[in-house]
């Protein structure tokens, strides 16, 4: 089902190759439906972030974690312009705060981290500084965050099939179409084992 669907995907990816796919993204699936209804999830970020996006993603890119948080029941709310961190979740009230100064790839993955401590039940209010959110961070609720971030804005899936077709070549058009910065997809590559 899922494969059938990122086949389709793909066809249509380079049916549309020369006219807008680095542009907002675009529509390539039908929507999912029938996702699962679990409300409990993995505590393996990378599993909980696939059960997350089958149960709330249309299979739309770039992925809108914004989105994906208020679907899921929670609340998507700006921190003050004073706030000094990046974001944060705060459990009691079932709300991720956001810091808008920051550039929009910064806060898409910053949303996804904090819904990383959602799913992943980490207990305490989170305030996430930048060091957070580095890979040289060895918090391993941090860490968890990140990889749940990484599955999140960028699954394996789709971004593997997609450098695998050899339609898209540079890190910059991936970058682009996943809406992360080029650092992000770089590191992701690496990870994934499929850096050019
Ligand atoms: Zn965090």
């Amino acid at each position: 089902m899922r494969f059938l669907r990122w086949h389709n995907a793909l066809r249509a990816l380079c049916q549309r190759r020369g006219a807008d796919i680095t542009g907002m993204g675009f529509m390539a699936f039908d929507s999912v439906g029938g996702g699962s209804s679990a409300s409990t999830y993995s505590t393996s970020p990378i599993t909980a972030a696939r059960q997350f996006l089958s149960e709330y993603w249309d299979g739309t890119l770039p992925v809108n974690p914004f989105l994906l948080a208020r679907r899921a029941g929670l609340v998507v709310a700006t921190a003050d312009v004073n706030a000094g961190y990046s974001g944060r979740y705060m459990r009691a009230h079932r709300t991720i705060e956001i810091n808008a100064n920051e550039s929009e790839v910064r806060q898409r993955f910053t949303c996804a981290h904090e819904i990383g401590h959602h799913v992943l039940n980490h207990e305490h209010a989170h305030r996430d500084s930048l060091e957070a959110f580095s890979s040289r961070n060895f918090d391993p609720k941090e860490r968890a965050a990140n990889q749940f971030a990484a599955e999140l804005l960028m699954p394996t899936d789709p971004l593997t099939r997609l450098v695998r077709s050899g339609q898209i070549v540079s890190v910059d058009e991936l970058a682009r179409m996943f809406k992360v910065s080029q650092v992000a997809m770089t590191y992701r590559m690496n990870n994934l084992g499929i850096a050019r």
